[in-house]
């Protein structure tokens, strides 16, 4: 395991890239495909692959930003399209959950919205989600 296999602490992703810039970019896609989340038959074909970006996680004063491959598959059993599910990340958030776990407590911690904008470079409307 690379470390920052490790630090990314998200299974079943292979980690393709990694940037140093002002913060850390991980590039990853899933190590392998999923079963077909209607009829569970595998393998299903990938159709499309699309991106999502999401903050992971803080390594000092760097966030971590995920750039995640996300493939849409199509099952030719039963015919019908999904998305790759991953595990301790939701649909449509911008955060994983780790992410969202660590901006809560510093928040509960006594950590100012206003000081967690900064380091974690969040609007306000989230800290309070
Ligand atoms: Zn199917």
């Amino acid at each position: 395991m690379s470390p920052v296999d490790s630090i990314l602490g998200l299974k079943d992703l292979v980690v393709q890239r990694v940037e140093r810039r002002r913060d850390i970019h991980v590039w990853a896609r899933p190590a392998k495909r999923a079963a077909c989340v209607h009829c569970r038959q595998a393998p299903v074909r990938i159709k499309a692959t699309h991106q999502r970006t999401l903050k992971h996680t803080r390594q000092g004063n760097q966030v971590m930003v995920l750039h995640l491959s996300v493939p849409k598959y199509h099952c030719t059993d039963c015919n019908r399209y999904f998305r790759h599910r991953f595990a301790g990340i939701r649909p449509r958030l911008r955060a994983t959950e780790a992410y969202r776990l660590e901006v809560f407590e510093a928040h509960e911690g006594g950590v100012s919205q206003r000081r967690l904008t900064v380091t974690h470079k969040i609007g306000s409307a989230t800290v309070e989600r």
